[in-house]
């Protein structure tokens, strides 16, 4: 298997640290608000990522933070006037409902960075005996210059930083001994949240987050850490000087980063009017559409997001979840025998496709590639499955397509079905409704057991219904 690594510019192969063990970090949201569909790629990417690991064999574990401490949150909570508490658990709380509804498996672990303080502060304490950090007045400094490698990730030389860069020094903190050193350790300031360290009341710089938690949840060493490409400069680079200073071991194996998504060709902001959040999309479109666009192009590429692209990936879908009900449909009246030897031939010829499939998702995980293989197995399936075919034959093909389909994190399998007391029971609240002549009421009852199949007949001596 392939992947691209940002630190090398190339493609390599995945040799894990520990055999049939993959350990990924990936830098999760910053959580003030609903999250927005570029916070959306990472996720659905690196989940699809972590899919195919295991479909492989290997055992992932998964890890991703929430900073749920950071100068916008506090914003956000001195604007409501409730604490940043309140904040970040509401939209972690949101933020979770969205991953469901893209079906982003919930990580191994999703640590929170206000948990995990007093690792922060004793790594900070490594750095400062090993003479990579120092304190003035109740802040902490990285001393970036001491750490050799600085640089090496984002391909950035540190005195075209230093010459290139006056911003780096910023009001406040003309203290730094270089203004390339970066914080590490803030201190108090009034209204906002604190901990105790040795060096007064404070809070974590946001940097010092990601290598702490990587390390208490996968070791000092990892195989993947992933995220967005803005991550790349300086976050990931910081992360780097930080764990390696501190544990004197490389940190990650391979860096992956994908690619922004912009909409219309523009970048997204809210200034320009062209902002959605993933709630926003979920009104028009099922969450599954969102996704299975996401995986439409590679994921280092930029992605543009529009109308018209999200049309063909619903299309795109639709084909797959038709094809799938189809095969279903004709399974309910198959004859159920063995597969005859020209159905086991063609049942064969499928691996084409898986191999296909395999092939891209190794080369660096081309899910558009992957795709396509999908698109070609649903065309087989179409045109070899009838009436005739034996349940076997048309089983073999579902399976095949609930597997590769399932890599993508698409569903296509129908959703559970309605226990005969459930049914019962809206059937009674039915009654009830139209009792009441709240008829709408009864109406959607009615609707939503016929979505789920489920047919009903008003007769003399009461409601009968079917399974369609
Ligand atoms: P943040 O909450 O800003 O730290 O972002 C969380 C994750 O979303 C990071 O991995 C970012 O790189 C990623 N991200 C933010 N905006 C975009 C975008 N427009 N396209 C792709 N990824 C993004
Ligand atoms: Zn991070």
């Amino acid at each position: 298997m392939k992947l691209y690594n940002t630190m090398s510019k190339k493609k390599e192969e995945f040799e894990p640290l520990e055999k049939g063990k993959v350990k990924m970090y990936v830098c999760g949201p910053t959580v003030y608000n609903l999250i927005h569909i570029g916070n959306a790629r990472p996720m659905i990417v690196f989940d699809t990522v972590r899919r195919y690991f295991e479909y492989k064999g290997y055992e992932v574990n998964f890890v991703s933070n929430f900073t749920d401490v950071d100068d916008k949150i506090i914003k956000k909570a001195n604007e409501e006037g409730v604490s940043a508490d309140e904040i970040s658990r509401r939209f972690i709380a949101e933020c979770k409902k969205d991953m469901e509804a893209m079906n982003v498996r919930a990580a191994t672990v999703h640590p929170l960075a206000t948990e995990e303080i007093g690792g922060m502060v004793e790594m900070i304490c490594t750095l400062i005996e090993k003479g990579y950090a120092y304190e003035k007045n109740g802040t902490v400094y990285y001393r970036t210059r001491k750490f050799q490698d600085y640089g090496k990730l984002s391909h950035k030389n540190l005195d075209d930083l230093r010459s290139g860069n006056r911003s780096l020094l910023v009001t406040g903190e003309e203290e730094k001994e270089d203004p390339l050193d970066f914080v590490l350790w803030k201190p108090k300031k009034e209204g906002e949240p604190a901990w105790e360290s040795p060096w007064g009341e404070g809070r974590p710089g946001w940097h010092i987050e990601c290598s702490e938690m990587s390390k208490k949840y996968l070791g000092e060493q990892i195989d993947i850490h992933a995220g967005g490409e803005d991550l790349i400069f300086p976050h990931h680079e910081n992360e780097i000087a930080q764990s390696e200073a501190a544990n004197g071991k490389e940190f990650a194996k391979y860096w992956l980063h994908n690619g922004f998504l912009n909409i219309d060709n523009r970048k997204m902001s809210k200034s320009l009017g062209n902002f959605f959040t993933v709630r926003d999309i979920s009104e028009k479109y099922d969450l599954q559409v969102l996704r299975f666009f996401m995986l439409s192009a590679h994921y280092r590429s930029p992605l543009n997001f529009s109308g018209e692209l999200m049309e063909a990936a619903k299309n795109g879908l639709d084909r797959i979840l038709t094809a799938a009900g189809n095969l279903r449909f004709l399974m309910g009246n198959a004859s159920v025998r063995d597969m005859d030897a020209g159905e086991e031939e063609m049942l064969a010829k499928t691996q084409e496709y898986v191999d296909s499939f395999e092939k891209a998702m190794e080369d660096d995980f081309n899910t558009a590639d992957a795709a396509a293989a999908v698109f070609e197995l649903v065309k087989y399936a179409n045109t070899t499955a009838d009436g005739g075919r034996s349940k076997a034959y048309l089983q073999g093909l579902l399976d095949l397509l609930v597997k590769l389909t399932g890599v993508l994190g698409i569903i296509v399998e129908e959703k559970e079905e309605l226990l005969d007391a459930d049914i019962e029971a809206l059937i009674a609240e039915r009654q009830a409704a139209r009792k009441e002549k709240n008829f709408a009421r009864a109406d959607e009852i009615r609707n939503e057991l016929l979505e789920k199949g489920i047919i009903l007949k008003d007769t003399r001596e009461g409601v009968q219904w079917k399974r369609a």
